[in-house]
């Protein structure tokens, strides 16, 4: 080999690491600067893994005048640290408030990394998450993680949010405002908060939205709340940047559009199987070929007639009303 392929691998190889987070079979991530003065790291859009050691979610910050405010710092301390880390590779701001869109382990867990750092940090959430999290939310998603990556090392004692986010709320940090909103209905959870940044005009919408990937709805959600929800941001004015929970980000009808599509599918097939008096599961292939290439979505086998089955639930409970 000649030697100066040679030093251009070791380059390659050197600044490779230095300007991104290389994972193993997994990719390489790094936060980008989308819109304005918001970054994002967009997480890899699979279910918590040992490859993927529980980096799943879309960690981001928004650079303010002196430092920077995080929303949705990773899954475990390990996934914390490594968000940290490349924050530094592109801003040299101190981190002065995190935000945490809701009460699932793979977004919040990583608050310990910065906290260790920052130890008097403002960390803020919807006060039901905060309530559930201690209520033993946290310890639930630290066995499902742990269990599926083997990598919660550091994650406990959790750094639990610790200042309160309500529906209709505007808080100003280090001269970016926010707006928030906590949907009445349950959707995504009940401990939900959408984050909308208005000096960049972008809407962080938690977990109400995922592309290329499904995760659970768990007892908490409302999948009828959740299509309501996304169908008034749909009906609502254009952002100029939309930020899923799981997969990329984008502007509205690419980002929002296919998971409400997904979701107003299965509501329409388990509609009609609960009209036929049948089980929920009676359309489930017909709902299938109607979603086309959301069929392809990481863990679409296990979770899709999961949701069928809820949504036909939900439908039923609101027949008895
Ligand atoms: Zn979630």
């Amino acid at each position: 080999m000649k030697k100066i392929t040679k030093l251009a691998i070791l380059f390659a190889l050197f600044f490779g690491t230095l300007f991104a987070w290389e994972l193993e079979n997994v990719g390489s991530f790094k936060f980008e600067k989308m819109n304005g003065n918001v970054w994002v790291m967009h997480g890899p859009a699979t279910e918590p893994n040992k490859a993927n050691g529980g980096f799943m979610n879309n960690p981001a910050f928004i650079e303010g005048e002196k430092g920077l405010i995080v929303i949705d710092p990773g899954g475990n301390y390990w996934v914390g640290k490594h968000v940290l880390e490349e924050i530094e590779k592109v801003s040299s701001k101190p981190i002065v408030a995190v935000l945490n869109t809701h009460k699932h382990g793979d977004h919040w867990f990583g608050n310990i990394a910065i906290a260790e750092k920052y130890p008097d940090i403002p960390i803020y959430a919807h006060p039901k998450m905060i309530e559930e999290v201690k209520a033993g939310e946290a310890e639930k998603w630290y066995g499902i993680i742990g269990r599926l990556t083997g990598n919660m090392k550091g994650t406990k004692p959790f750094r639990y949010p610790d200042h309160t986010l309500v529906d209709g709320q505007k808080i100003t940090i280090d001269g970016q405002s926010f707006e928030i909103r906590h949907p009445k209905e349950a959707a995504h959870t009940d401990t939900d908060i959408l984050i909308e940044h208005r000096n960049s005009d972008t809407l962080f919408l938690g977990d109400n939205v995922m592309k290329n990937r499904l995760g659970g709805f768990d007892e908490s959600s409302s999948i009828l709340g959740n299509i309501a929800l996304l169908e008034s941001i749909m009906q609502d004015r254009e952002r100029k940047l939309y930020v899923p929970g799981h997969g990329p980000s984008g502007g509205k009808d690419e980002t929002v559009g296919p998971f409400l599509r997904y979701l107003k599918t299965l509501k329409k097939w388990a509609q009609k199987a609960y009209d036929d008096d049948e089980e929920y599961y009676a359309y489930k292939e017909k709902a299938t070929a109607e979603l086309g290439p959301i069929a392809w979505w990481d863990a679409y086998g296990h979770q899709m007639g999961k949701h069928l089955n809820k949504v036909y639930r939900e439908i039923e409970e609101k027949d008895m009303e």
